[in-house]
């Protein structure tokens, strides 16, 4: 847990760690204040770029808070410890040590369909659904919504990848990916996806009402169609859309996986939605190790309730957060953690801590995933996938993350390279001309030649997308009946 008394060895470590980086040479030493939090003061020492030393206070995945450094190699997280210890090991690493800073694991985005996701939610879109097949037109209903159009544009698919990298978020799972922004995943030949997990939307064919229509609605109903899954050694994580709906089709569907799923799979089984699942479905979910991907807005958005996190959670459950699509979802992993935190508190009772919702966000999707040694945590080995943060003066260490302001970030890593941060860190740990300065303290590390736009064009392309910073309201609603 968090301890209050560290914070003051912390300061004083900082002192101590300015004092001895004064002896050397002036012209290594750079101290600055980061613009509009004049209560923090950080220490950078430019030494080789791809060996960097992070002094903050670290947030472990089993919720603990602890001073620390870590050593960055190569992109990975090679050895955490005392930065005094690792710099006499280290000499010639470049470091960066802050005061009243969080240094939290990118937040992974185990469900979100990136190549619709510059689009705003229909105007008329209203939890009057009992099934993703209705809102998508294929079973009948009077109100279909709009349909959204996939996108492959770079210029526009980039656009959402930033809005969510400027966000905290450094992984993000499904469809729809640029090179170089955050880390790509689903199951693709293709190296724009360099994490494999196989995101499967429709495993119950486009059309369950269909294809359940001549089932009995009963859960112990035998012989259900098993989903559409390729098996074989070494598969990734299975992760597909169950029971996205609260009618006897998504009980069937949730029926039909829970029997194909066996209990002890070598497999990674996970699910995204169940929003329906009956008390004796989360129970066989918990005991069969099946990650349940919990995306709230969307869910209460389009019909009004969501998955029963609390009981799945009591049973023993793992629970992962993603946004889904602008269309129905969050715009970012912050929103949706903001909105789980909401119900949270207004229906669960604070049921849970707000470590347990960014765990959810970090290593519970890691999990989900089949990829929590890689990416999700702050772990020797892991990928440095990191996000350094301002702490929100008097919050708890994980309010400051789960309600995280864009302007509170000093640094994102993917792979140990800076990619969005402050100005000063980005100036000292990022090489000549990489980094375009995008507001006043801000500056963003990501080559977008790539995409032949600059921030400017990029923005002006986008004008009538989902726009990077702000407009929460623009959402769809976080409202449950
Ligand atoms: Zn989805």
């Amino acid at each position: 847990m968090y301890e209050p008394g560290r914070l003051i060895t912390f300061v004083l470590s900082i002192s101590t760690v300015s004092c001895s980086l004064t002896e050397p040479s002036r012209q290594e030493i750079n101290q600055f204040t980061p613009a509009d939090r004049n209560e923090m003061f950080c220490v950078i020492h430019d030494g080789e770029k791809n060996l960097l030393l992070i002094e903050s206070a670290l947030m472990y995945p089993d919720g603990s808070v602890n001073i620390n450094a870590i050593l960055v190699e190569n992109g990975i997280i090679k050895k955490i410890g005392d930065l005094e210890t690792l710099k006499s090991l280290h000499p010639k690493a470049s470091v960066l040590s802050c005061t009243d800073t969080l240094l939290s694991p990118g937040m992974v985005n185990a469900h979100e369909h990136l190549a619709y996701g510059y689009a705003y939610p229909d105007s008329s879109i209203a939890p009057i659904y009992s099934h993703r097949d209705e809102w998508r037109g294929v079973s009948g209903h009077p109100k279909p919504l709009e349909e959204v159009l996939r996108t492959a544009d770079e210029k526009t698919l980039a656009w959402i990848e930033l809005r969510h990298l400027l966000a905290g978020t450094t992984a993000v799972a499904g469809s729809g990916a640029v090179d170089g922004i955050v880390k790509n995943i689903a199951d693709k030949n293709d190296p724009r996806y360099p994490l494999k997990a196989e995101m499967a939307t429709f495993p119950c064919s486009r059309n369950a009402t269909q294809l359940f229509e001549n089932y009995s609605c009963s859960g112990n109903t035998p012989g259900l169609p098993a989903p559409n899954i390729v098996e074989g050694a070494s598969r990734p994580a299975y992760v597909p859309h169950i029971a996205e709906g609260v009618n006897c089709t998504a009980r069937l569907e949730m029926s039909a996986y829970l029997q194909y799923v066996e209990k002890g799979s070598e497999r990674r089984y996970s699910l995204i939605h169940g929003i329906d699942a009956s008390a004796a479905q989360i129970r066989e979910l918990a005991d069969k190790g099946i990650s349940v991907v919990w995306s709230p807005r969307s869910n209460f958005a389009l019909y009004g309730k969501t998955f029963d996190v609390m009981s799945f959670d009591k049973r023993g459950g793992s629970i992962a957060l993603g946004s889904d699509w602008s269309p129905s979802g969050s715009f970012n992993l912050v929103e949706e953690m903001k909105c789980a935190a909401r119900f949270n508190d207004e229906v669960l009772g604070s049921y849970f801590t707000y470590a347990r919702i960014w765990q959810m966000a970090t290593a519970g999707s890691a999990r989900a995933l089949g990829l929590e040694e890689r990416i999700g945590a702050i772990v020797e080995g892991a990928s440095a996938d990191l996000l350094l943060v301002g702490r929100t003066r008097n919050d708890p260490p994980h309010k400051s993350l789960v309600f995280l302001d864009s302007q509170d970030i000093i640094g994102v890593w993917v792979d140990g390279v800076f990619k969005f941060g402050s100005n000063e860190v980005a100036e000292h740990l990022s090489p000549a001309g990489h980094c375009e300065i995008i507001d006043d303290s801000k500056s963003l590390c990501v080559k977008l030649n790539r995409f032949g736009a600059s921030w400017a064009e990029l923005k002006e392309h986008n004008a009538n997308n989902v726009k990077i910073f702000g407009e929460p309201s623009a959402q769809a609603d976080c409202k449950w009946f």
